[in-house]
């Protein structure tokens, strides 16, 4: 599976500019981010969730600074190692799957994303990366 996403660059090379870690909605989490994320800032996930995530109806997203950034963003993702499934997964999203006009309408956010990038090839990165995050958090 390596391989397959190894060969991705010509579909999606990240700039680091920080335009997703800011506003569009903020970041979710799911049950296993939070306890990733708080032990790896060495609080425990009650403490997490109270400092630094506010609710959205039933889930949690990462509280946002006053300039709209994440909090976990300072020129760089300060939790990289851990940071939330939505944020390692982008771009390779199951709703580009179900209508690929939403890889434009994501690279108008995201410069990283490659527009002349041929369809099939975004879509086998897609499924490739979709595919290795199943099997590394065991999740569909
Ligand atoms: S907006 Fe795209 S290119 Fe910029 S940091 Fe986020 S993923 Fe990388
Ligand atoms: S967790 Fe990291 S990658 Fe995700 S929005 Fe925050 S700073 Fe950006």
């Amino acid at each position: 599976m390596a391989s397959e996403t190894s060969n991705c660059e010509q579909v999606f090379a990240c700039t680091r500019c920080g335009d997703c870690c800011r506003g569009y909605g903020g970041t979710y989490l799911s049950e296993a981010d939070i306890a990733s994320i708080a032990e790896h800032i060495s609080v425990d996930p009650e403490t997490f969730v109270s400092d630094y995530c506010t609710p959205s109806g039933s889930r949690m997203l990462l509280k946002q600074g006053p300039d709209g950034y994440c909090i976990f963003w300072d020129t760089l993702c300060t939790i990289h190692p851990v940071k939330p499934r939505m944020c390692r997964q982008w771009p390779y999203l199951k709703s580009v799957l179900v209508d690929e006009t939403n890889w434009r309408s994501m690279a108008s956010m995201c410069p990283g994303i490659r527009t002349e990038a041929p369809m099939e090839r975004v879509r086998a990165c897609i499924e490739a990366f979709i595919a290795a995050a199943a099997d590394r958090d065991g999740e569909p």
